[in-house]
């Protein structure tokens, strides 16, 4: 079977089919076309239509293209006239025809679904006639025929008119003349698009951008009320509007700021509304939003029994009105009002912006409230500082200086202008690389508190200026992030005298290190020579002891006494000198064994001298275990030496917890110590007795002072001539989780 030979209007015909209704695949299997040739047509006929209405540029034929292009050779025929008709029925927009004489001929079943009303009852009716209630609404569509008329061809506008609910659309109208059989114009065909979500969405938005505005420059609510009133009404057609807040003093509602359009009668009323407090309740019409938080509408203020004050506007010409709340949240912070002249029924998109606009203003009131308060908070701490040598600053929200109070200038002699509008940064610190600033500026920005941040600026004269500044986040009733403020204080002296003392601690560092390196050199090489003067006089005292007279016999006892008490000097120096060179890391140890050791070592002295030891339960302490027992033989065998001769010693080793330390103690009964010795005897070579009556050399607390000095601890002495005495040192303790 040949296929078929489809010409524009068989092609219009089909397309039809499927506008009126009847499935695709259905009309696709009837005409034998393939779903996708249905759907070419289709878009290509619609096209062609839309191109007729929408083109007034093109040159003037008299003509609507799209009739005449269904069939050059079936113009006049009935069928295509049908098809045409059809098309125009089908379509999804209103379309209606008009003849030259400015009567309606016609419209589609679009038309009568969008203005709501029969098409019989409009054919015939002039412009005029149909829009009766609304004269400028008809002299602008006539307007736009006439031009027609005169100029034929396709033109276009924008209108709001009035359709059968009383509501107002924004219409975008297309017309085009078409020419009779003579080639004249004899009418014309017009289509409507109905732009009304747009244009709202439009009118929205700007007012929105002019409150915005608004509320951005005022600073108060006071200030930028007549404007968003004036905005909201003007475009919008709507006569006056107020807002409402809630006066605490007054211990009512309030009427703040009004606006009208220029009409004495309004002015008076809204004058009226300016003086009446409203106690608080639920009856009335602001009282009624300000209750709830929702919207009112009254489409006849005169209507309204509980709207106290309707009388009064309906007397000013007023008819409709609506209010709404400001609200934050859910807390409701105030209302606003609005009257129209005419009758208005209740309008969603309206309350919708009127909404949007209250909860803008509400924003507004809350973030004033809190910059009031922070001022506040603010002024506080500035206050605080007054008092003191620090001085105060604050940053903003990008951490630019944006104050910095007097007392820094005072203080460093700096300028403070140069910091201000800056960033910390942004002047130099001779002390901090790009390391340092990135590490502060990441924590800013983190919005952390910092503490104690150390830099050396540049003074007047070139002279180094050390600041350390702290400071806190600040953030708004909202939770915003607003900046930084805090305090500075001049720490150049601090750092001066750090200085100083650092440098001498580093002097006597190393000195104590010569010494020290002295003190072992010199003693252990003079060992060597004293070797020799004692294995020398062993010899002459064996070899020519039968020659020595009695005098030289009694002179070579004393170059060998001299000589061995020498031995133990140099040996007692060698062990003191030691014991900061040679120390372990200090551990966890058990005093107790420590203890244990060091009485094995004087087990002779003990037996020797009856000596009784008891101790306390001793802790665990972090030493250096060879070194605690030095400490504590050496202390222990002075509690032996050094007893009274009346009675054997006896000896407690006790222990306290003295907070973070442990406070240990060795108690005797001995001879005691008189108070003005009691810092010389922890001195090297220091002794209160000859060693006749005591042997010992004077090393042994030397040693058990640097001993306790290695283990960051201290030691003294309680003391009395007769009474025994006491020797306290200190230990710390064990962290837990150090082990
Ligand atoms: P040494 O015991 O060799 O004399 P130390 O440095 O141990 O040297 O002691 C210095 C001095 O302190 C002693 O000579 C003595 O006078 C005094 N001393 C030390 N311990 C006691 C004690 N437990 N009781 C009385 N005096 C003491």
């Amino acid at each position: 079977m040949p296929a078929r030979q489809w010409d524009p209007a068989s092609k219009a015909k089909v397309v039809l089919e499927g506008l009126q209704g009847r499935p695709e695949t259905a009309i696709c299997k009837r005409h034998s076309i393939k779903p996708s040739e249905y759907r070419l047509w289709r878009k290509q006929l619609l096209a062609k239509i839309a191109r007729s209405f929408a083109s007034p540029g093109r040159p003037s034929t008299g003509k609507v293209s799209f009739f005449s292009s269904l069939g050059k050779d079936t113009d006049k025929s009935p069928e295509a006239l049908r098809v045409a008709r059809g098309l125009i029925e089908a379509l999804p927009v209103p379309v209606y025809f008009k003849a030259r004489d400015g009567k309606h001929l016609g419209a589609n079943k679009a038309w009568e679904a969008y203005f709501g009303v029969e098409r019989e009852s409009f054919i015939g009716k002039t412009v005029q006639e149909l829009f009766s209630g609304a004269p400028e609404v008809a002299a602008k569509h006539q307007a736009a025929d006439e031009e027609l008329w005169r100029n034929p061809g396709t033109r276009s506008y924008e209108l709001p008119v009035p359709v059968h609910d009383g509501s107002i659309r924004y219409t975008l109208n297309y017309k085009a003349t078409f020419a009779g059989d003579d080639g004249r114009v004899a009418g014309l065909i017009g289509t409507i698009i109905d732009i009304t979500e747009r244009k709202r969405a439009e009118q929205r938005q700007a007012i929105e951008h002019r409150v915005t505005r608004l509320l951005s420059e005022s600073e108060t609510v006071a200030a930028a009320m007549p404007g968003i009133l004036a905005a909201f009404c003007e475009s919008l057609g709507w006569a006056c509007g107020a807002r409402w807040s809630m006066d605490p003093k007054a211990g009512g509602f309030r009427c703040e700021e009004t606006w009208n359009v220029d009409d004495p009668e309004i002015a008076a009323f809204l004058a009226a509304s300016r003086e009446t407090v409203y106690q608080p309740g639920n009856a009335g019409f602001i009282r009624r939003v300000l209750g709830t938080g929702q919207p009112v509408w009254i489409v006849d203020v005169a209507d309204d029994e509980s709207f106290l004050r309707g009388k009064q506007a309906a007397a000013a010409g007023l008819r409709s009105a609506f209010a709404l709340p400001i609200r934050l949240g859910d807390q409701v912070l105030g209302a606003m009002e609005f009257f129209h002249r005419e009758e208005q029924l209740p309008d969603q998109w309206l309350l919708d912006t009127g909404v949007t606009i209250g909860n803008q203003i509400g924003h507004f009131m809350a973030r004033k409230q809190a910059e009031g308060e922070l001022r506040s908070s603010e002024a506080r701490f500035r206050g605080l500082t007054a008092l003191s040598s620090d001085w105060y600053w604050e940053q903003d929200e990008q951490f630019r200086l944006t104050f910095i109070s007097s007392r820094f200038a005072e203080r460093t002699g700096v300028d403070a202008a140069p910091y201000l509008g800056r960033k910390r940064w942004d002047q130099p610190a001779l002390n901090l690389g790009e390391a340092d600033w990135e590490r502060h500026r990441a924590q800013l920005e983190r919005h952390e508190p910092f503490f104690d941040f150390e830099m050396e600026r540049t003074g007047p004269e070139g002279n180094p200026v050390w600041l350390s500044v702290s400071g806190e986040p600040v953030f708004d009733q909202d939770g915003r992030f607003r900046g930084y403020r805090g305090v500075g204080t001049d720490i150049t002296e601090r750092k001066r005298a750090q200085a100083v003392l650092r440098a001498a601690y580093d002097e006597l560092a190393r000195s104590n290190a010569e010494l020290q390196q002295f003190a072992y050199v010199a003693s252990h090489d003079l060992q060597e020579p004293l070797r020799m003067i004692g294995s020398y006089t062993q010899l002459l005292e064996r070899r020519y002891i039968d020659k020595l007279d009695q005098d030289a016999r009694e002179f070579m006892g004393f170059i060998v006494d001299g000589a061995t008490r020498m031995k133990q000097l140099i040996e007692d120096l060698l062990a003191y000198s030691r014991v900061g060179t040679r120390g372990k890391e200090l551990r966890p140890v058990q005093a107790q064994i420590v203890l244990d050791k060091a009485l094995v070592n004087l087990r002779a002295a003990v037996e020797h001298s009856g000596a009784e030891i008891t101790h306390d339960p001793l802790p665990e302490v972090n030493a250096d275990d060879g070194l605690l027992a030095q400490l504590l033989q050496n202390l222990v065998a002075n509690a032996i030496k050094f007893r009274n001769k009346e009675e054997p010693p006896r000896i407690h080793v006790g222990v306290e917890d003295a907070g973070g330390e442990w406070r240990f103690a060795v108690a005797d009964n001995g001879i005691g110590i008189e108070p003005q010795y009691f810092e010389r005897i922890f001195m090297v070579f220091q002794r209160l007795h000859t060693r006749d009556e005591y042997p010992g050399t004077g090393i042994g607390l030397a040693i058990c002072k640097k001993v306790i000095e290695r283990h960051r601890g201290r030691i003294w002495v309680e003391s009395a001539p007769g009474k025994g005495s006491k020797f306290y040192f200190t230990l710390s303790k064990v962290q837990k989780g150090q082990k």
